[in-house]
């Protein structure tokens, strides 16, 4: 059986979006979810994502289609900025002309800013994963701010921006850690493809299930820090030739969606 998650975007204060239904599945990580499906209007290359993503698995089929038709898909990569792997991933990434999304953990672009500046400078977005990647919803709605704001700071710090997405850790989000990402000025990017990288459980089953799990306008997590990573670094160029002999374009998350 194939499995397949969903993705909807949903449209912020400032989007022209129509809602059509909501409702409520859990992730793997066992945390309650709204979905809410919306037609996804993505901004032009460079603009900010005008939706919130947020992935069910085996979600209702029609929210599968509302996607999209175009053989997109988008690769992010979670838990960095690290010294050693980071840059190897910059490198692949460079050799095959694509730009990513990386989302960092405020404490290590603290330890490392020369990373995330350079992942930066390479023409890479990056995104708030928390503060010390803890997990959202067990926090007060305080605690939750403090976690996206501290990160937004020092990101702000080292490269000159704000960051403008955000995913949780664990892909754990409930209305509450919503409302604070939103306040804080972000929108939650949660991923529907878990290439299961973290597990390290080599290089060909990384692989496998990414080729697997990925379909149209998939948001593909890969992680370049959290420990080693030398599997995702030999699975990546891998990853990257079969979807493109599959005929996916790997693009920017500002060009997910759109036409
Ligand atoms: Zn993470």
């Amino acid at each position: 059986m194939r499995y397949r998650f969903a993705l909807i975007l949903i449209g912020l204060l400032f989007t022209t979006m129509s809602f059509t239904g909501s409702s409520s599945v859990h992730l793997p990580a066992g945390q309650p979810v709204t979905i809410v499906s919306a037609i996804p209007r993505l901004g032009a290359h460079l603009a900010p994502v005008p939706g919130i993503a947020i992935l069910a698995k085996q979600a209702h089929p029609l929210l599968c289609h509302s996607s999209g038709h175009q053989k997109k898909v988008t690769l992010t990569f979670d838990d960095g900025p690290d010294v050693t792997y980071t840059p190897e991933i910059l490198t692949i990434l460079n050799q095959y002309h694509l730009h990513a999304t990386f989302f960092n953990l405020g404490q290590n672009v603290q330890a490392h800013p020369q990373v995330t500046r350079m992942v930066y400078a390479a023409g890479h977005t990056i995104g708030n994963h928390s503060w010390n990647h803890t997990r959202l919803t067990a926090l007060s709605p305080t605690g939750v701010m403090w976690q996206l704001e501290s990160t937004n700071h020092i990101i702000q710090q080292t490269i000159g921006i704000k960051p403008t997405l955000m995913r949780p850790p664990y892909n754990s989000i409930n209305n509450m850690v919503r409302m604070q990402i939103e306040k804080a000025g972000l929108q939650p990017v949660l991923g529907d493809v878990d290439s299961l990288d973290w597990q390290r459980p080599g290089v060909n089953v990384i692989v496998q299930t990414t080729l697997r799990e990925t379909g149209n306008t998939s948001i593909i997590v890969m992680h370049d820090g959290g420990g080693d990573r030398t599997q995702t670094v030999g699975a990546l160029p891998l990853i990257i030739q079969a979807l493109e002999q599959r005929g996916y374009a790997i693009v920017p998350i500002q060009q997910l969606s759109g036409h």
